[in-house]
């Protein structure tokens, strides 16, 4: 981080902040994109390296590792856009003309700020059962980052959402035999993804719990229970159980910094233009919402040059409009 004042400092670097730092990259404004982890690619990275993703715009099924590989080949293109890992943003407060930007590794100034932070610093939502603190790590998993780590295993995923179908999906072609254990009786994947689960060798269990977890023999006994019973018990032993049932949302930070956006289940509110209620902070990705938000990345792809572009307008607002990248591009 510099002394010099940038145009624009992007809170996050998942792959919408990626996108955003290029796009700012491309419009030559003084940028710098901050990311509390020691990687790039967010949510894609953090959660679903191995996933297939099929909904991304020109590809035909991508892993999530190689969005991220591409997006961060793309940033390369624009080096002076500054990156910043390790680096959490602690607190930020307006001044007249800037930003004051606070972080665990020093200050800065912006002129304007992009919110890319998806849902805060996120953590999954923890499977309450006997022994899982103890089991955590060892035979008990939130997210797949190495799929080869299952190779041969008896897995169980526990979910009934998007995730945990896409998960025992990721797992079948690699895992000896995976299991699905859900609550409820249905699932609430994309269609296609529950026809794919249905016509694939993943056994599901419904509609039960997860109440206990006994290691034997480094396996693992895992007691579920039926619900709406109170004794109507089963045990599955397999190799490791990965459960997925959300990500709590850590928004508390953002609501405790000194600059204050008007806020929607923890959610920045934006206009058509991407810009909260506090004029110059925009918000694009997982963190931005208006009526009609999907929270896809290609959601958030469009709105990266929509919220550069407007700030460029309005720090530069003599310099001449874009129109296509090639007319960017020195
Ligand atoms: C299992 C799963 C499967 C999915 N599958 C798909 C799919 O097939 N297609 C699709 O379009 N979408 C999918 N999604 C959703 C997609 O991943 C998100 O929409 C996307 O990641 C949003 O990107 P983002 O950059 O806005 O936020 P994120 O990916 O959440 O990145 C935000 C980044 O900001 C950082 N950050 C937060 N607070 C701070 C701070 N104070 N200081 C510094 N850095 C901070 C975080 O560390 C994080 O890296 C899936 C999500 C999950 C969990």
């Amino acid at each position: 981080m510099t002394n010099d004042v940038y145009d624009i400092t992007i809170i996050g670097g998942g792959p919408v902040g990626m996108f955003t730092g290029f796009y700012s990259g491309l419009r030559e404004a003084k940028v710098q994109i901050i990311e509390s982890l020691e990687q790039l690619g967010g949510q894609v990275m953090a959660q679903y390296p191995e996933k297939n993703i099929l909904d991304v715009a020109g590809f035909a099924g991508v892993s999530g590792r190689e969005l991220v590989q591409n997006l961060e080949a793309q940033l390369d293109t624009v080096p002076e856009v500054e990156r910043h890992l390790n680096t959490k943003v602690t607190n930020v407060t307006k001044h007249e003309d800037y930003f004051e930007i606070e972080t665990t590794q020093g200050t800065s100034k912006s002129r304007a700020v992009i919110l890319a932070s998806g849902n805060g610093a996120f953590h999954p939502r923890e499977l309450r059962a006997e022994n899982a603190e103890a089991e955590t790590g060892k035979h008990l998993f939130y997210g797949i980052s190495n799929l080869s780590r299952f190779a041969g295993k008896d897995v169980l995923v526990a979910g009934g959402g998007n995730s945990a179908v896409d998960m025992a999906l990721m797992l079948e072609p690699v895992a000896h035999q995976v299991t699905l254990i859900h609550r409820r009786n249905e699932f609430r994947g994309l269609e296609k993804m529950v026809h794919q689960l249905e016509a694939s060798s993943v056994q599901i269990v419904t509609p039960y719990l997860i109440q206990k977890l006994n290691e034997v023999d480094h396996r693992l006994q895992v007691e579920a229970k039926r619900m709406k019973t109170d004794d109507d018990f089963i045990t599955l032993t397999v190799d490791d159980v990965v459960v997925n049932y959300g990500f709590i949302a850590n928004n508390k930070d953002l609501e405790a910094w000194n600059v204050q956006p008007e806020l929607e289940h923890s959610l920045v509110k934006v206009n058509r233009e991407l810009e909260s209620s506090v004029p110059l902070l925009f918000s694009v990705g997982d963190q931005a919402i208006y009526p009609g938000k999907d929270t896809l990345i290609a959601t958030g792809f469009g709105e990266a040059p929509l919220a550069v572009n407007t700030i460029m307008k309005r720090l530069y607002p003599d310099r001449r409009l874009p129109i296509h990248s090639t007319s960017l591009k020195r």
